[in-house]
Formats: structure tokens, sequence, C-alpha cells
């Protein structure tokens, strides 16, 4: 008889068990959860097929605008790279403090960008390879940086296993050394410019044109993922930082696109993205 009347009120039933439970097994216990459809506690997986990757990396940090992107990114939901130099983060506690900050955000991944950035001497830099590449192991060293990934100052070169690109002669002596020693030398397919008073050259609409233009017709370095640079100097202007936030959202808008990490650019010796380090 009691059986037959908590099958037929279920409600009552539990809150009578509830009553006779002592309160310390239930407390910390949402009972709401209980009557959830199962079905609302369940994320379905997007199934569209990806049709580009987009790696966002900012160069030339920490600065004073490197807080701008850190907010960007946390407003945002986006995960992106920055190439940082370790000079910079070692000029005072703020910029050490503003650098654990990006580096504990799991949505930044850190790079290498030399410790002198070449003071901006690029050709005397890269005429000594020896005293180069002693600069990117003091800056991974100073830095903690594992990833081995490495950005060269003034140059936009690539290096990923095997495969190379190169935007001058100087330089290249350096860029075939890291790669040696293990790194991952990252260029860029595209770079976001600004004019002479840091506005940006493009707008969001005219950017993402360009930029599917070079997807389309395969002129990345790997045929499907971009690379574009950005400076994190350029935040500081609201102009671009709108421009900035339309483009994200016209990435965000098309399913078939994924922001990645630099971390995951494909191996070239696979055919598809594959994780090369943890960061
Ligand atoms: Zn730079």
């Amino acid at each position: 008889m009691l059986l037959l009347w908590m099958k037929t009120n279920p409600m009552f039933t539990l809150c009578l068990l509830a009553l006779l439970v002592p309160a310390s097994v239930y407390k910390n216990c949402c009972t709401l959860e209980l009557w959830k459809p199962v079905a609302t506690q369940v994320t379905m997986a997007d199934t569209t097929p990806v049709s580009a990757h987009f790696y966002l990396s900012f160069d030339d940090g920490p600065i004073n605008a490197s807080r701008v992107v850190e907010e960007l990114v946390n407003r945002d939901s986006i995960r992106i790279n920055m190439f940082i130099i370790g000079k910079y983060v070692y000029k005072n506690d703020t910029m050490r403090a503003l650098f654990d900050s990006l580096r504990a955000n799991p949505a930044i991944e850190i790079g290498n960008h030399s410790y002198t950035h070449a003071n901006r001497h690029y050709h005397l830099f890269y005429t000594n390879t020896a005293a180069a590449v002693k600069d990117f192991e003091l800056n991974t060293d100073s830095l903690h940086l594992t990833n081995r990934l490495v950005r060269l100052p003034g140059r936009n070169m690539w290096r990923i296993n095997g495969k190379s690109r190169n935007d001058l002669e100087s330089g290249k002596p350096v860029a075939d050394s890291l790669e040696l020693l293990g790194y991952r030398v990252v260029g860029w397919d595209i770079e976001w410019q600004a004019d002479s008073c840091g506005k940006m050259t493009r707008t969001a609409d005219e950017m993402m044109t360009v930029v599917e233009s070079l997807l389309q017709a395969k002129k990345t370095f790997t045929p499907g993922h971009i690379v574009i640079l950005f400076h994190d100097v350029m935040m500081e202007l609201p102009y671009n930082y709108q421009q900035f936030r339309a483009f994200i959202e016209k990435i965000k808008a098309n399913k078939s696109y994924r922001l990645e990490h630099l971390s995951h650019y494909p191996d070239q010796r696979t055919t598809g993205p594959v994780a090369l380090y943890s960061k």
C-alpha cells in the first residue's frame, strides 16, 4: 500500500525522504538538479566542418597596452598568442606582474620574441648569428618558456619541420640555427598594419576580405591556416579596438572558422593539425 502511494506521489515521497535523511547528507546537494531535464545539461558538439584556422598573434609586449589586449581576450573569450620581449618584462615590477598575469591566462599562449628585440637595430643584430641566438636563449631561460615557439624581431621568417620561408636574406642563418635548436620559427601570413598615426589601415570588413582571399587562393604558409600579426600598442586606439572586435565577430559568425593557439599549428609532416607542444 505504502509502495503504491509512493509510486503515485513521487514529489511527496522525495520530500518525505529529505526529511528523514540527516541534513549533513543532502545539504550540499542542489535538489533542483534532480528535476532538470538531462538534455539541458548536455552541450552539443559543433559538427560544422572547419574551413579555416585563425591564429591571432600579438607582438612586442609586455607594454601598458598589453592590458587592453588581455581585457579583449577575456571579454570576447578568444585565444591568442603573444610574442614577448624579455627586456620589457624585467623593466620594472609592474611589467613583471603584467607578464605573470598574461602567462597565467589560459587563453593566452606566450612565445619568444628575443630578449632585446635586436634593440631595434635589425641588420646589425642578424650579422652576428651566435649573439642573436644567445639573445633568444636568454629570453627562453629568463621567462621560463617551454613551448619553443619563436618569432624573429623585424623579420617574417618561418621554419616548421623543414619547410621554410624568408622575407630577407639577413636573418636566415639565425632562423636556421634556431630550427636546429628545436625552435619553431613562426612568421605571419598577413599583418593588420597601422598608419603613421597608429590607426589601422584596414577596416574589419576590408581585413576579412583580404584574409578570405588569401585562404581561398591557398597563399598562406599552410593552406587552410592563417597567422595574423598585430601589435599590442595598436589596441590603445579606440578605433583599432572597435575594428578588432568587429573582426572577431566576423570570425565567430562563420561556424566553419576556428580560433587556435599556435601550439596547434599543423605539423608539416602530417595531414592535419597536431598539438605540437603544451603550454
Ligand atoms: Zn617585434
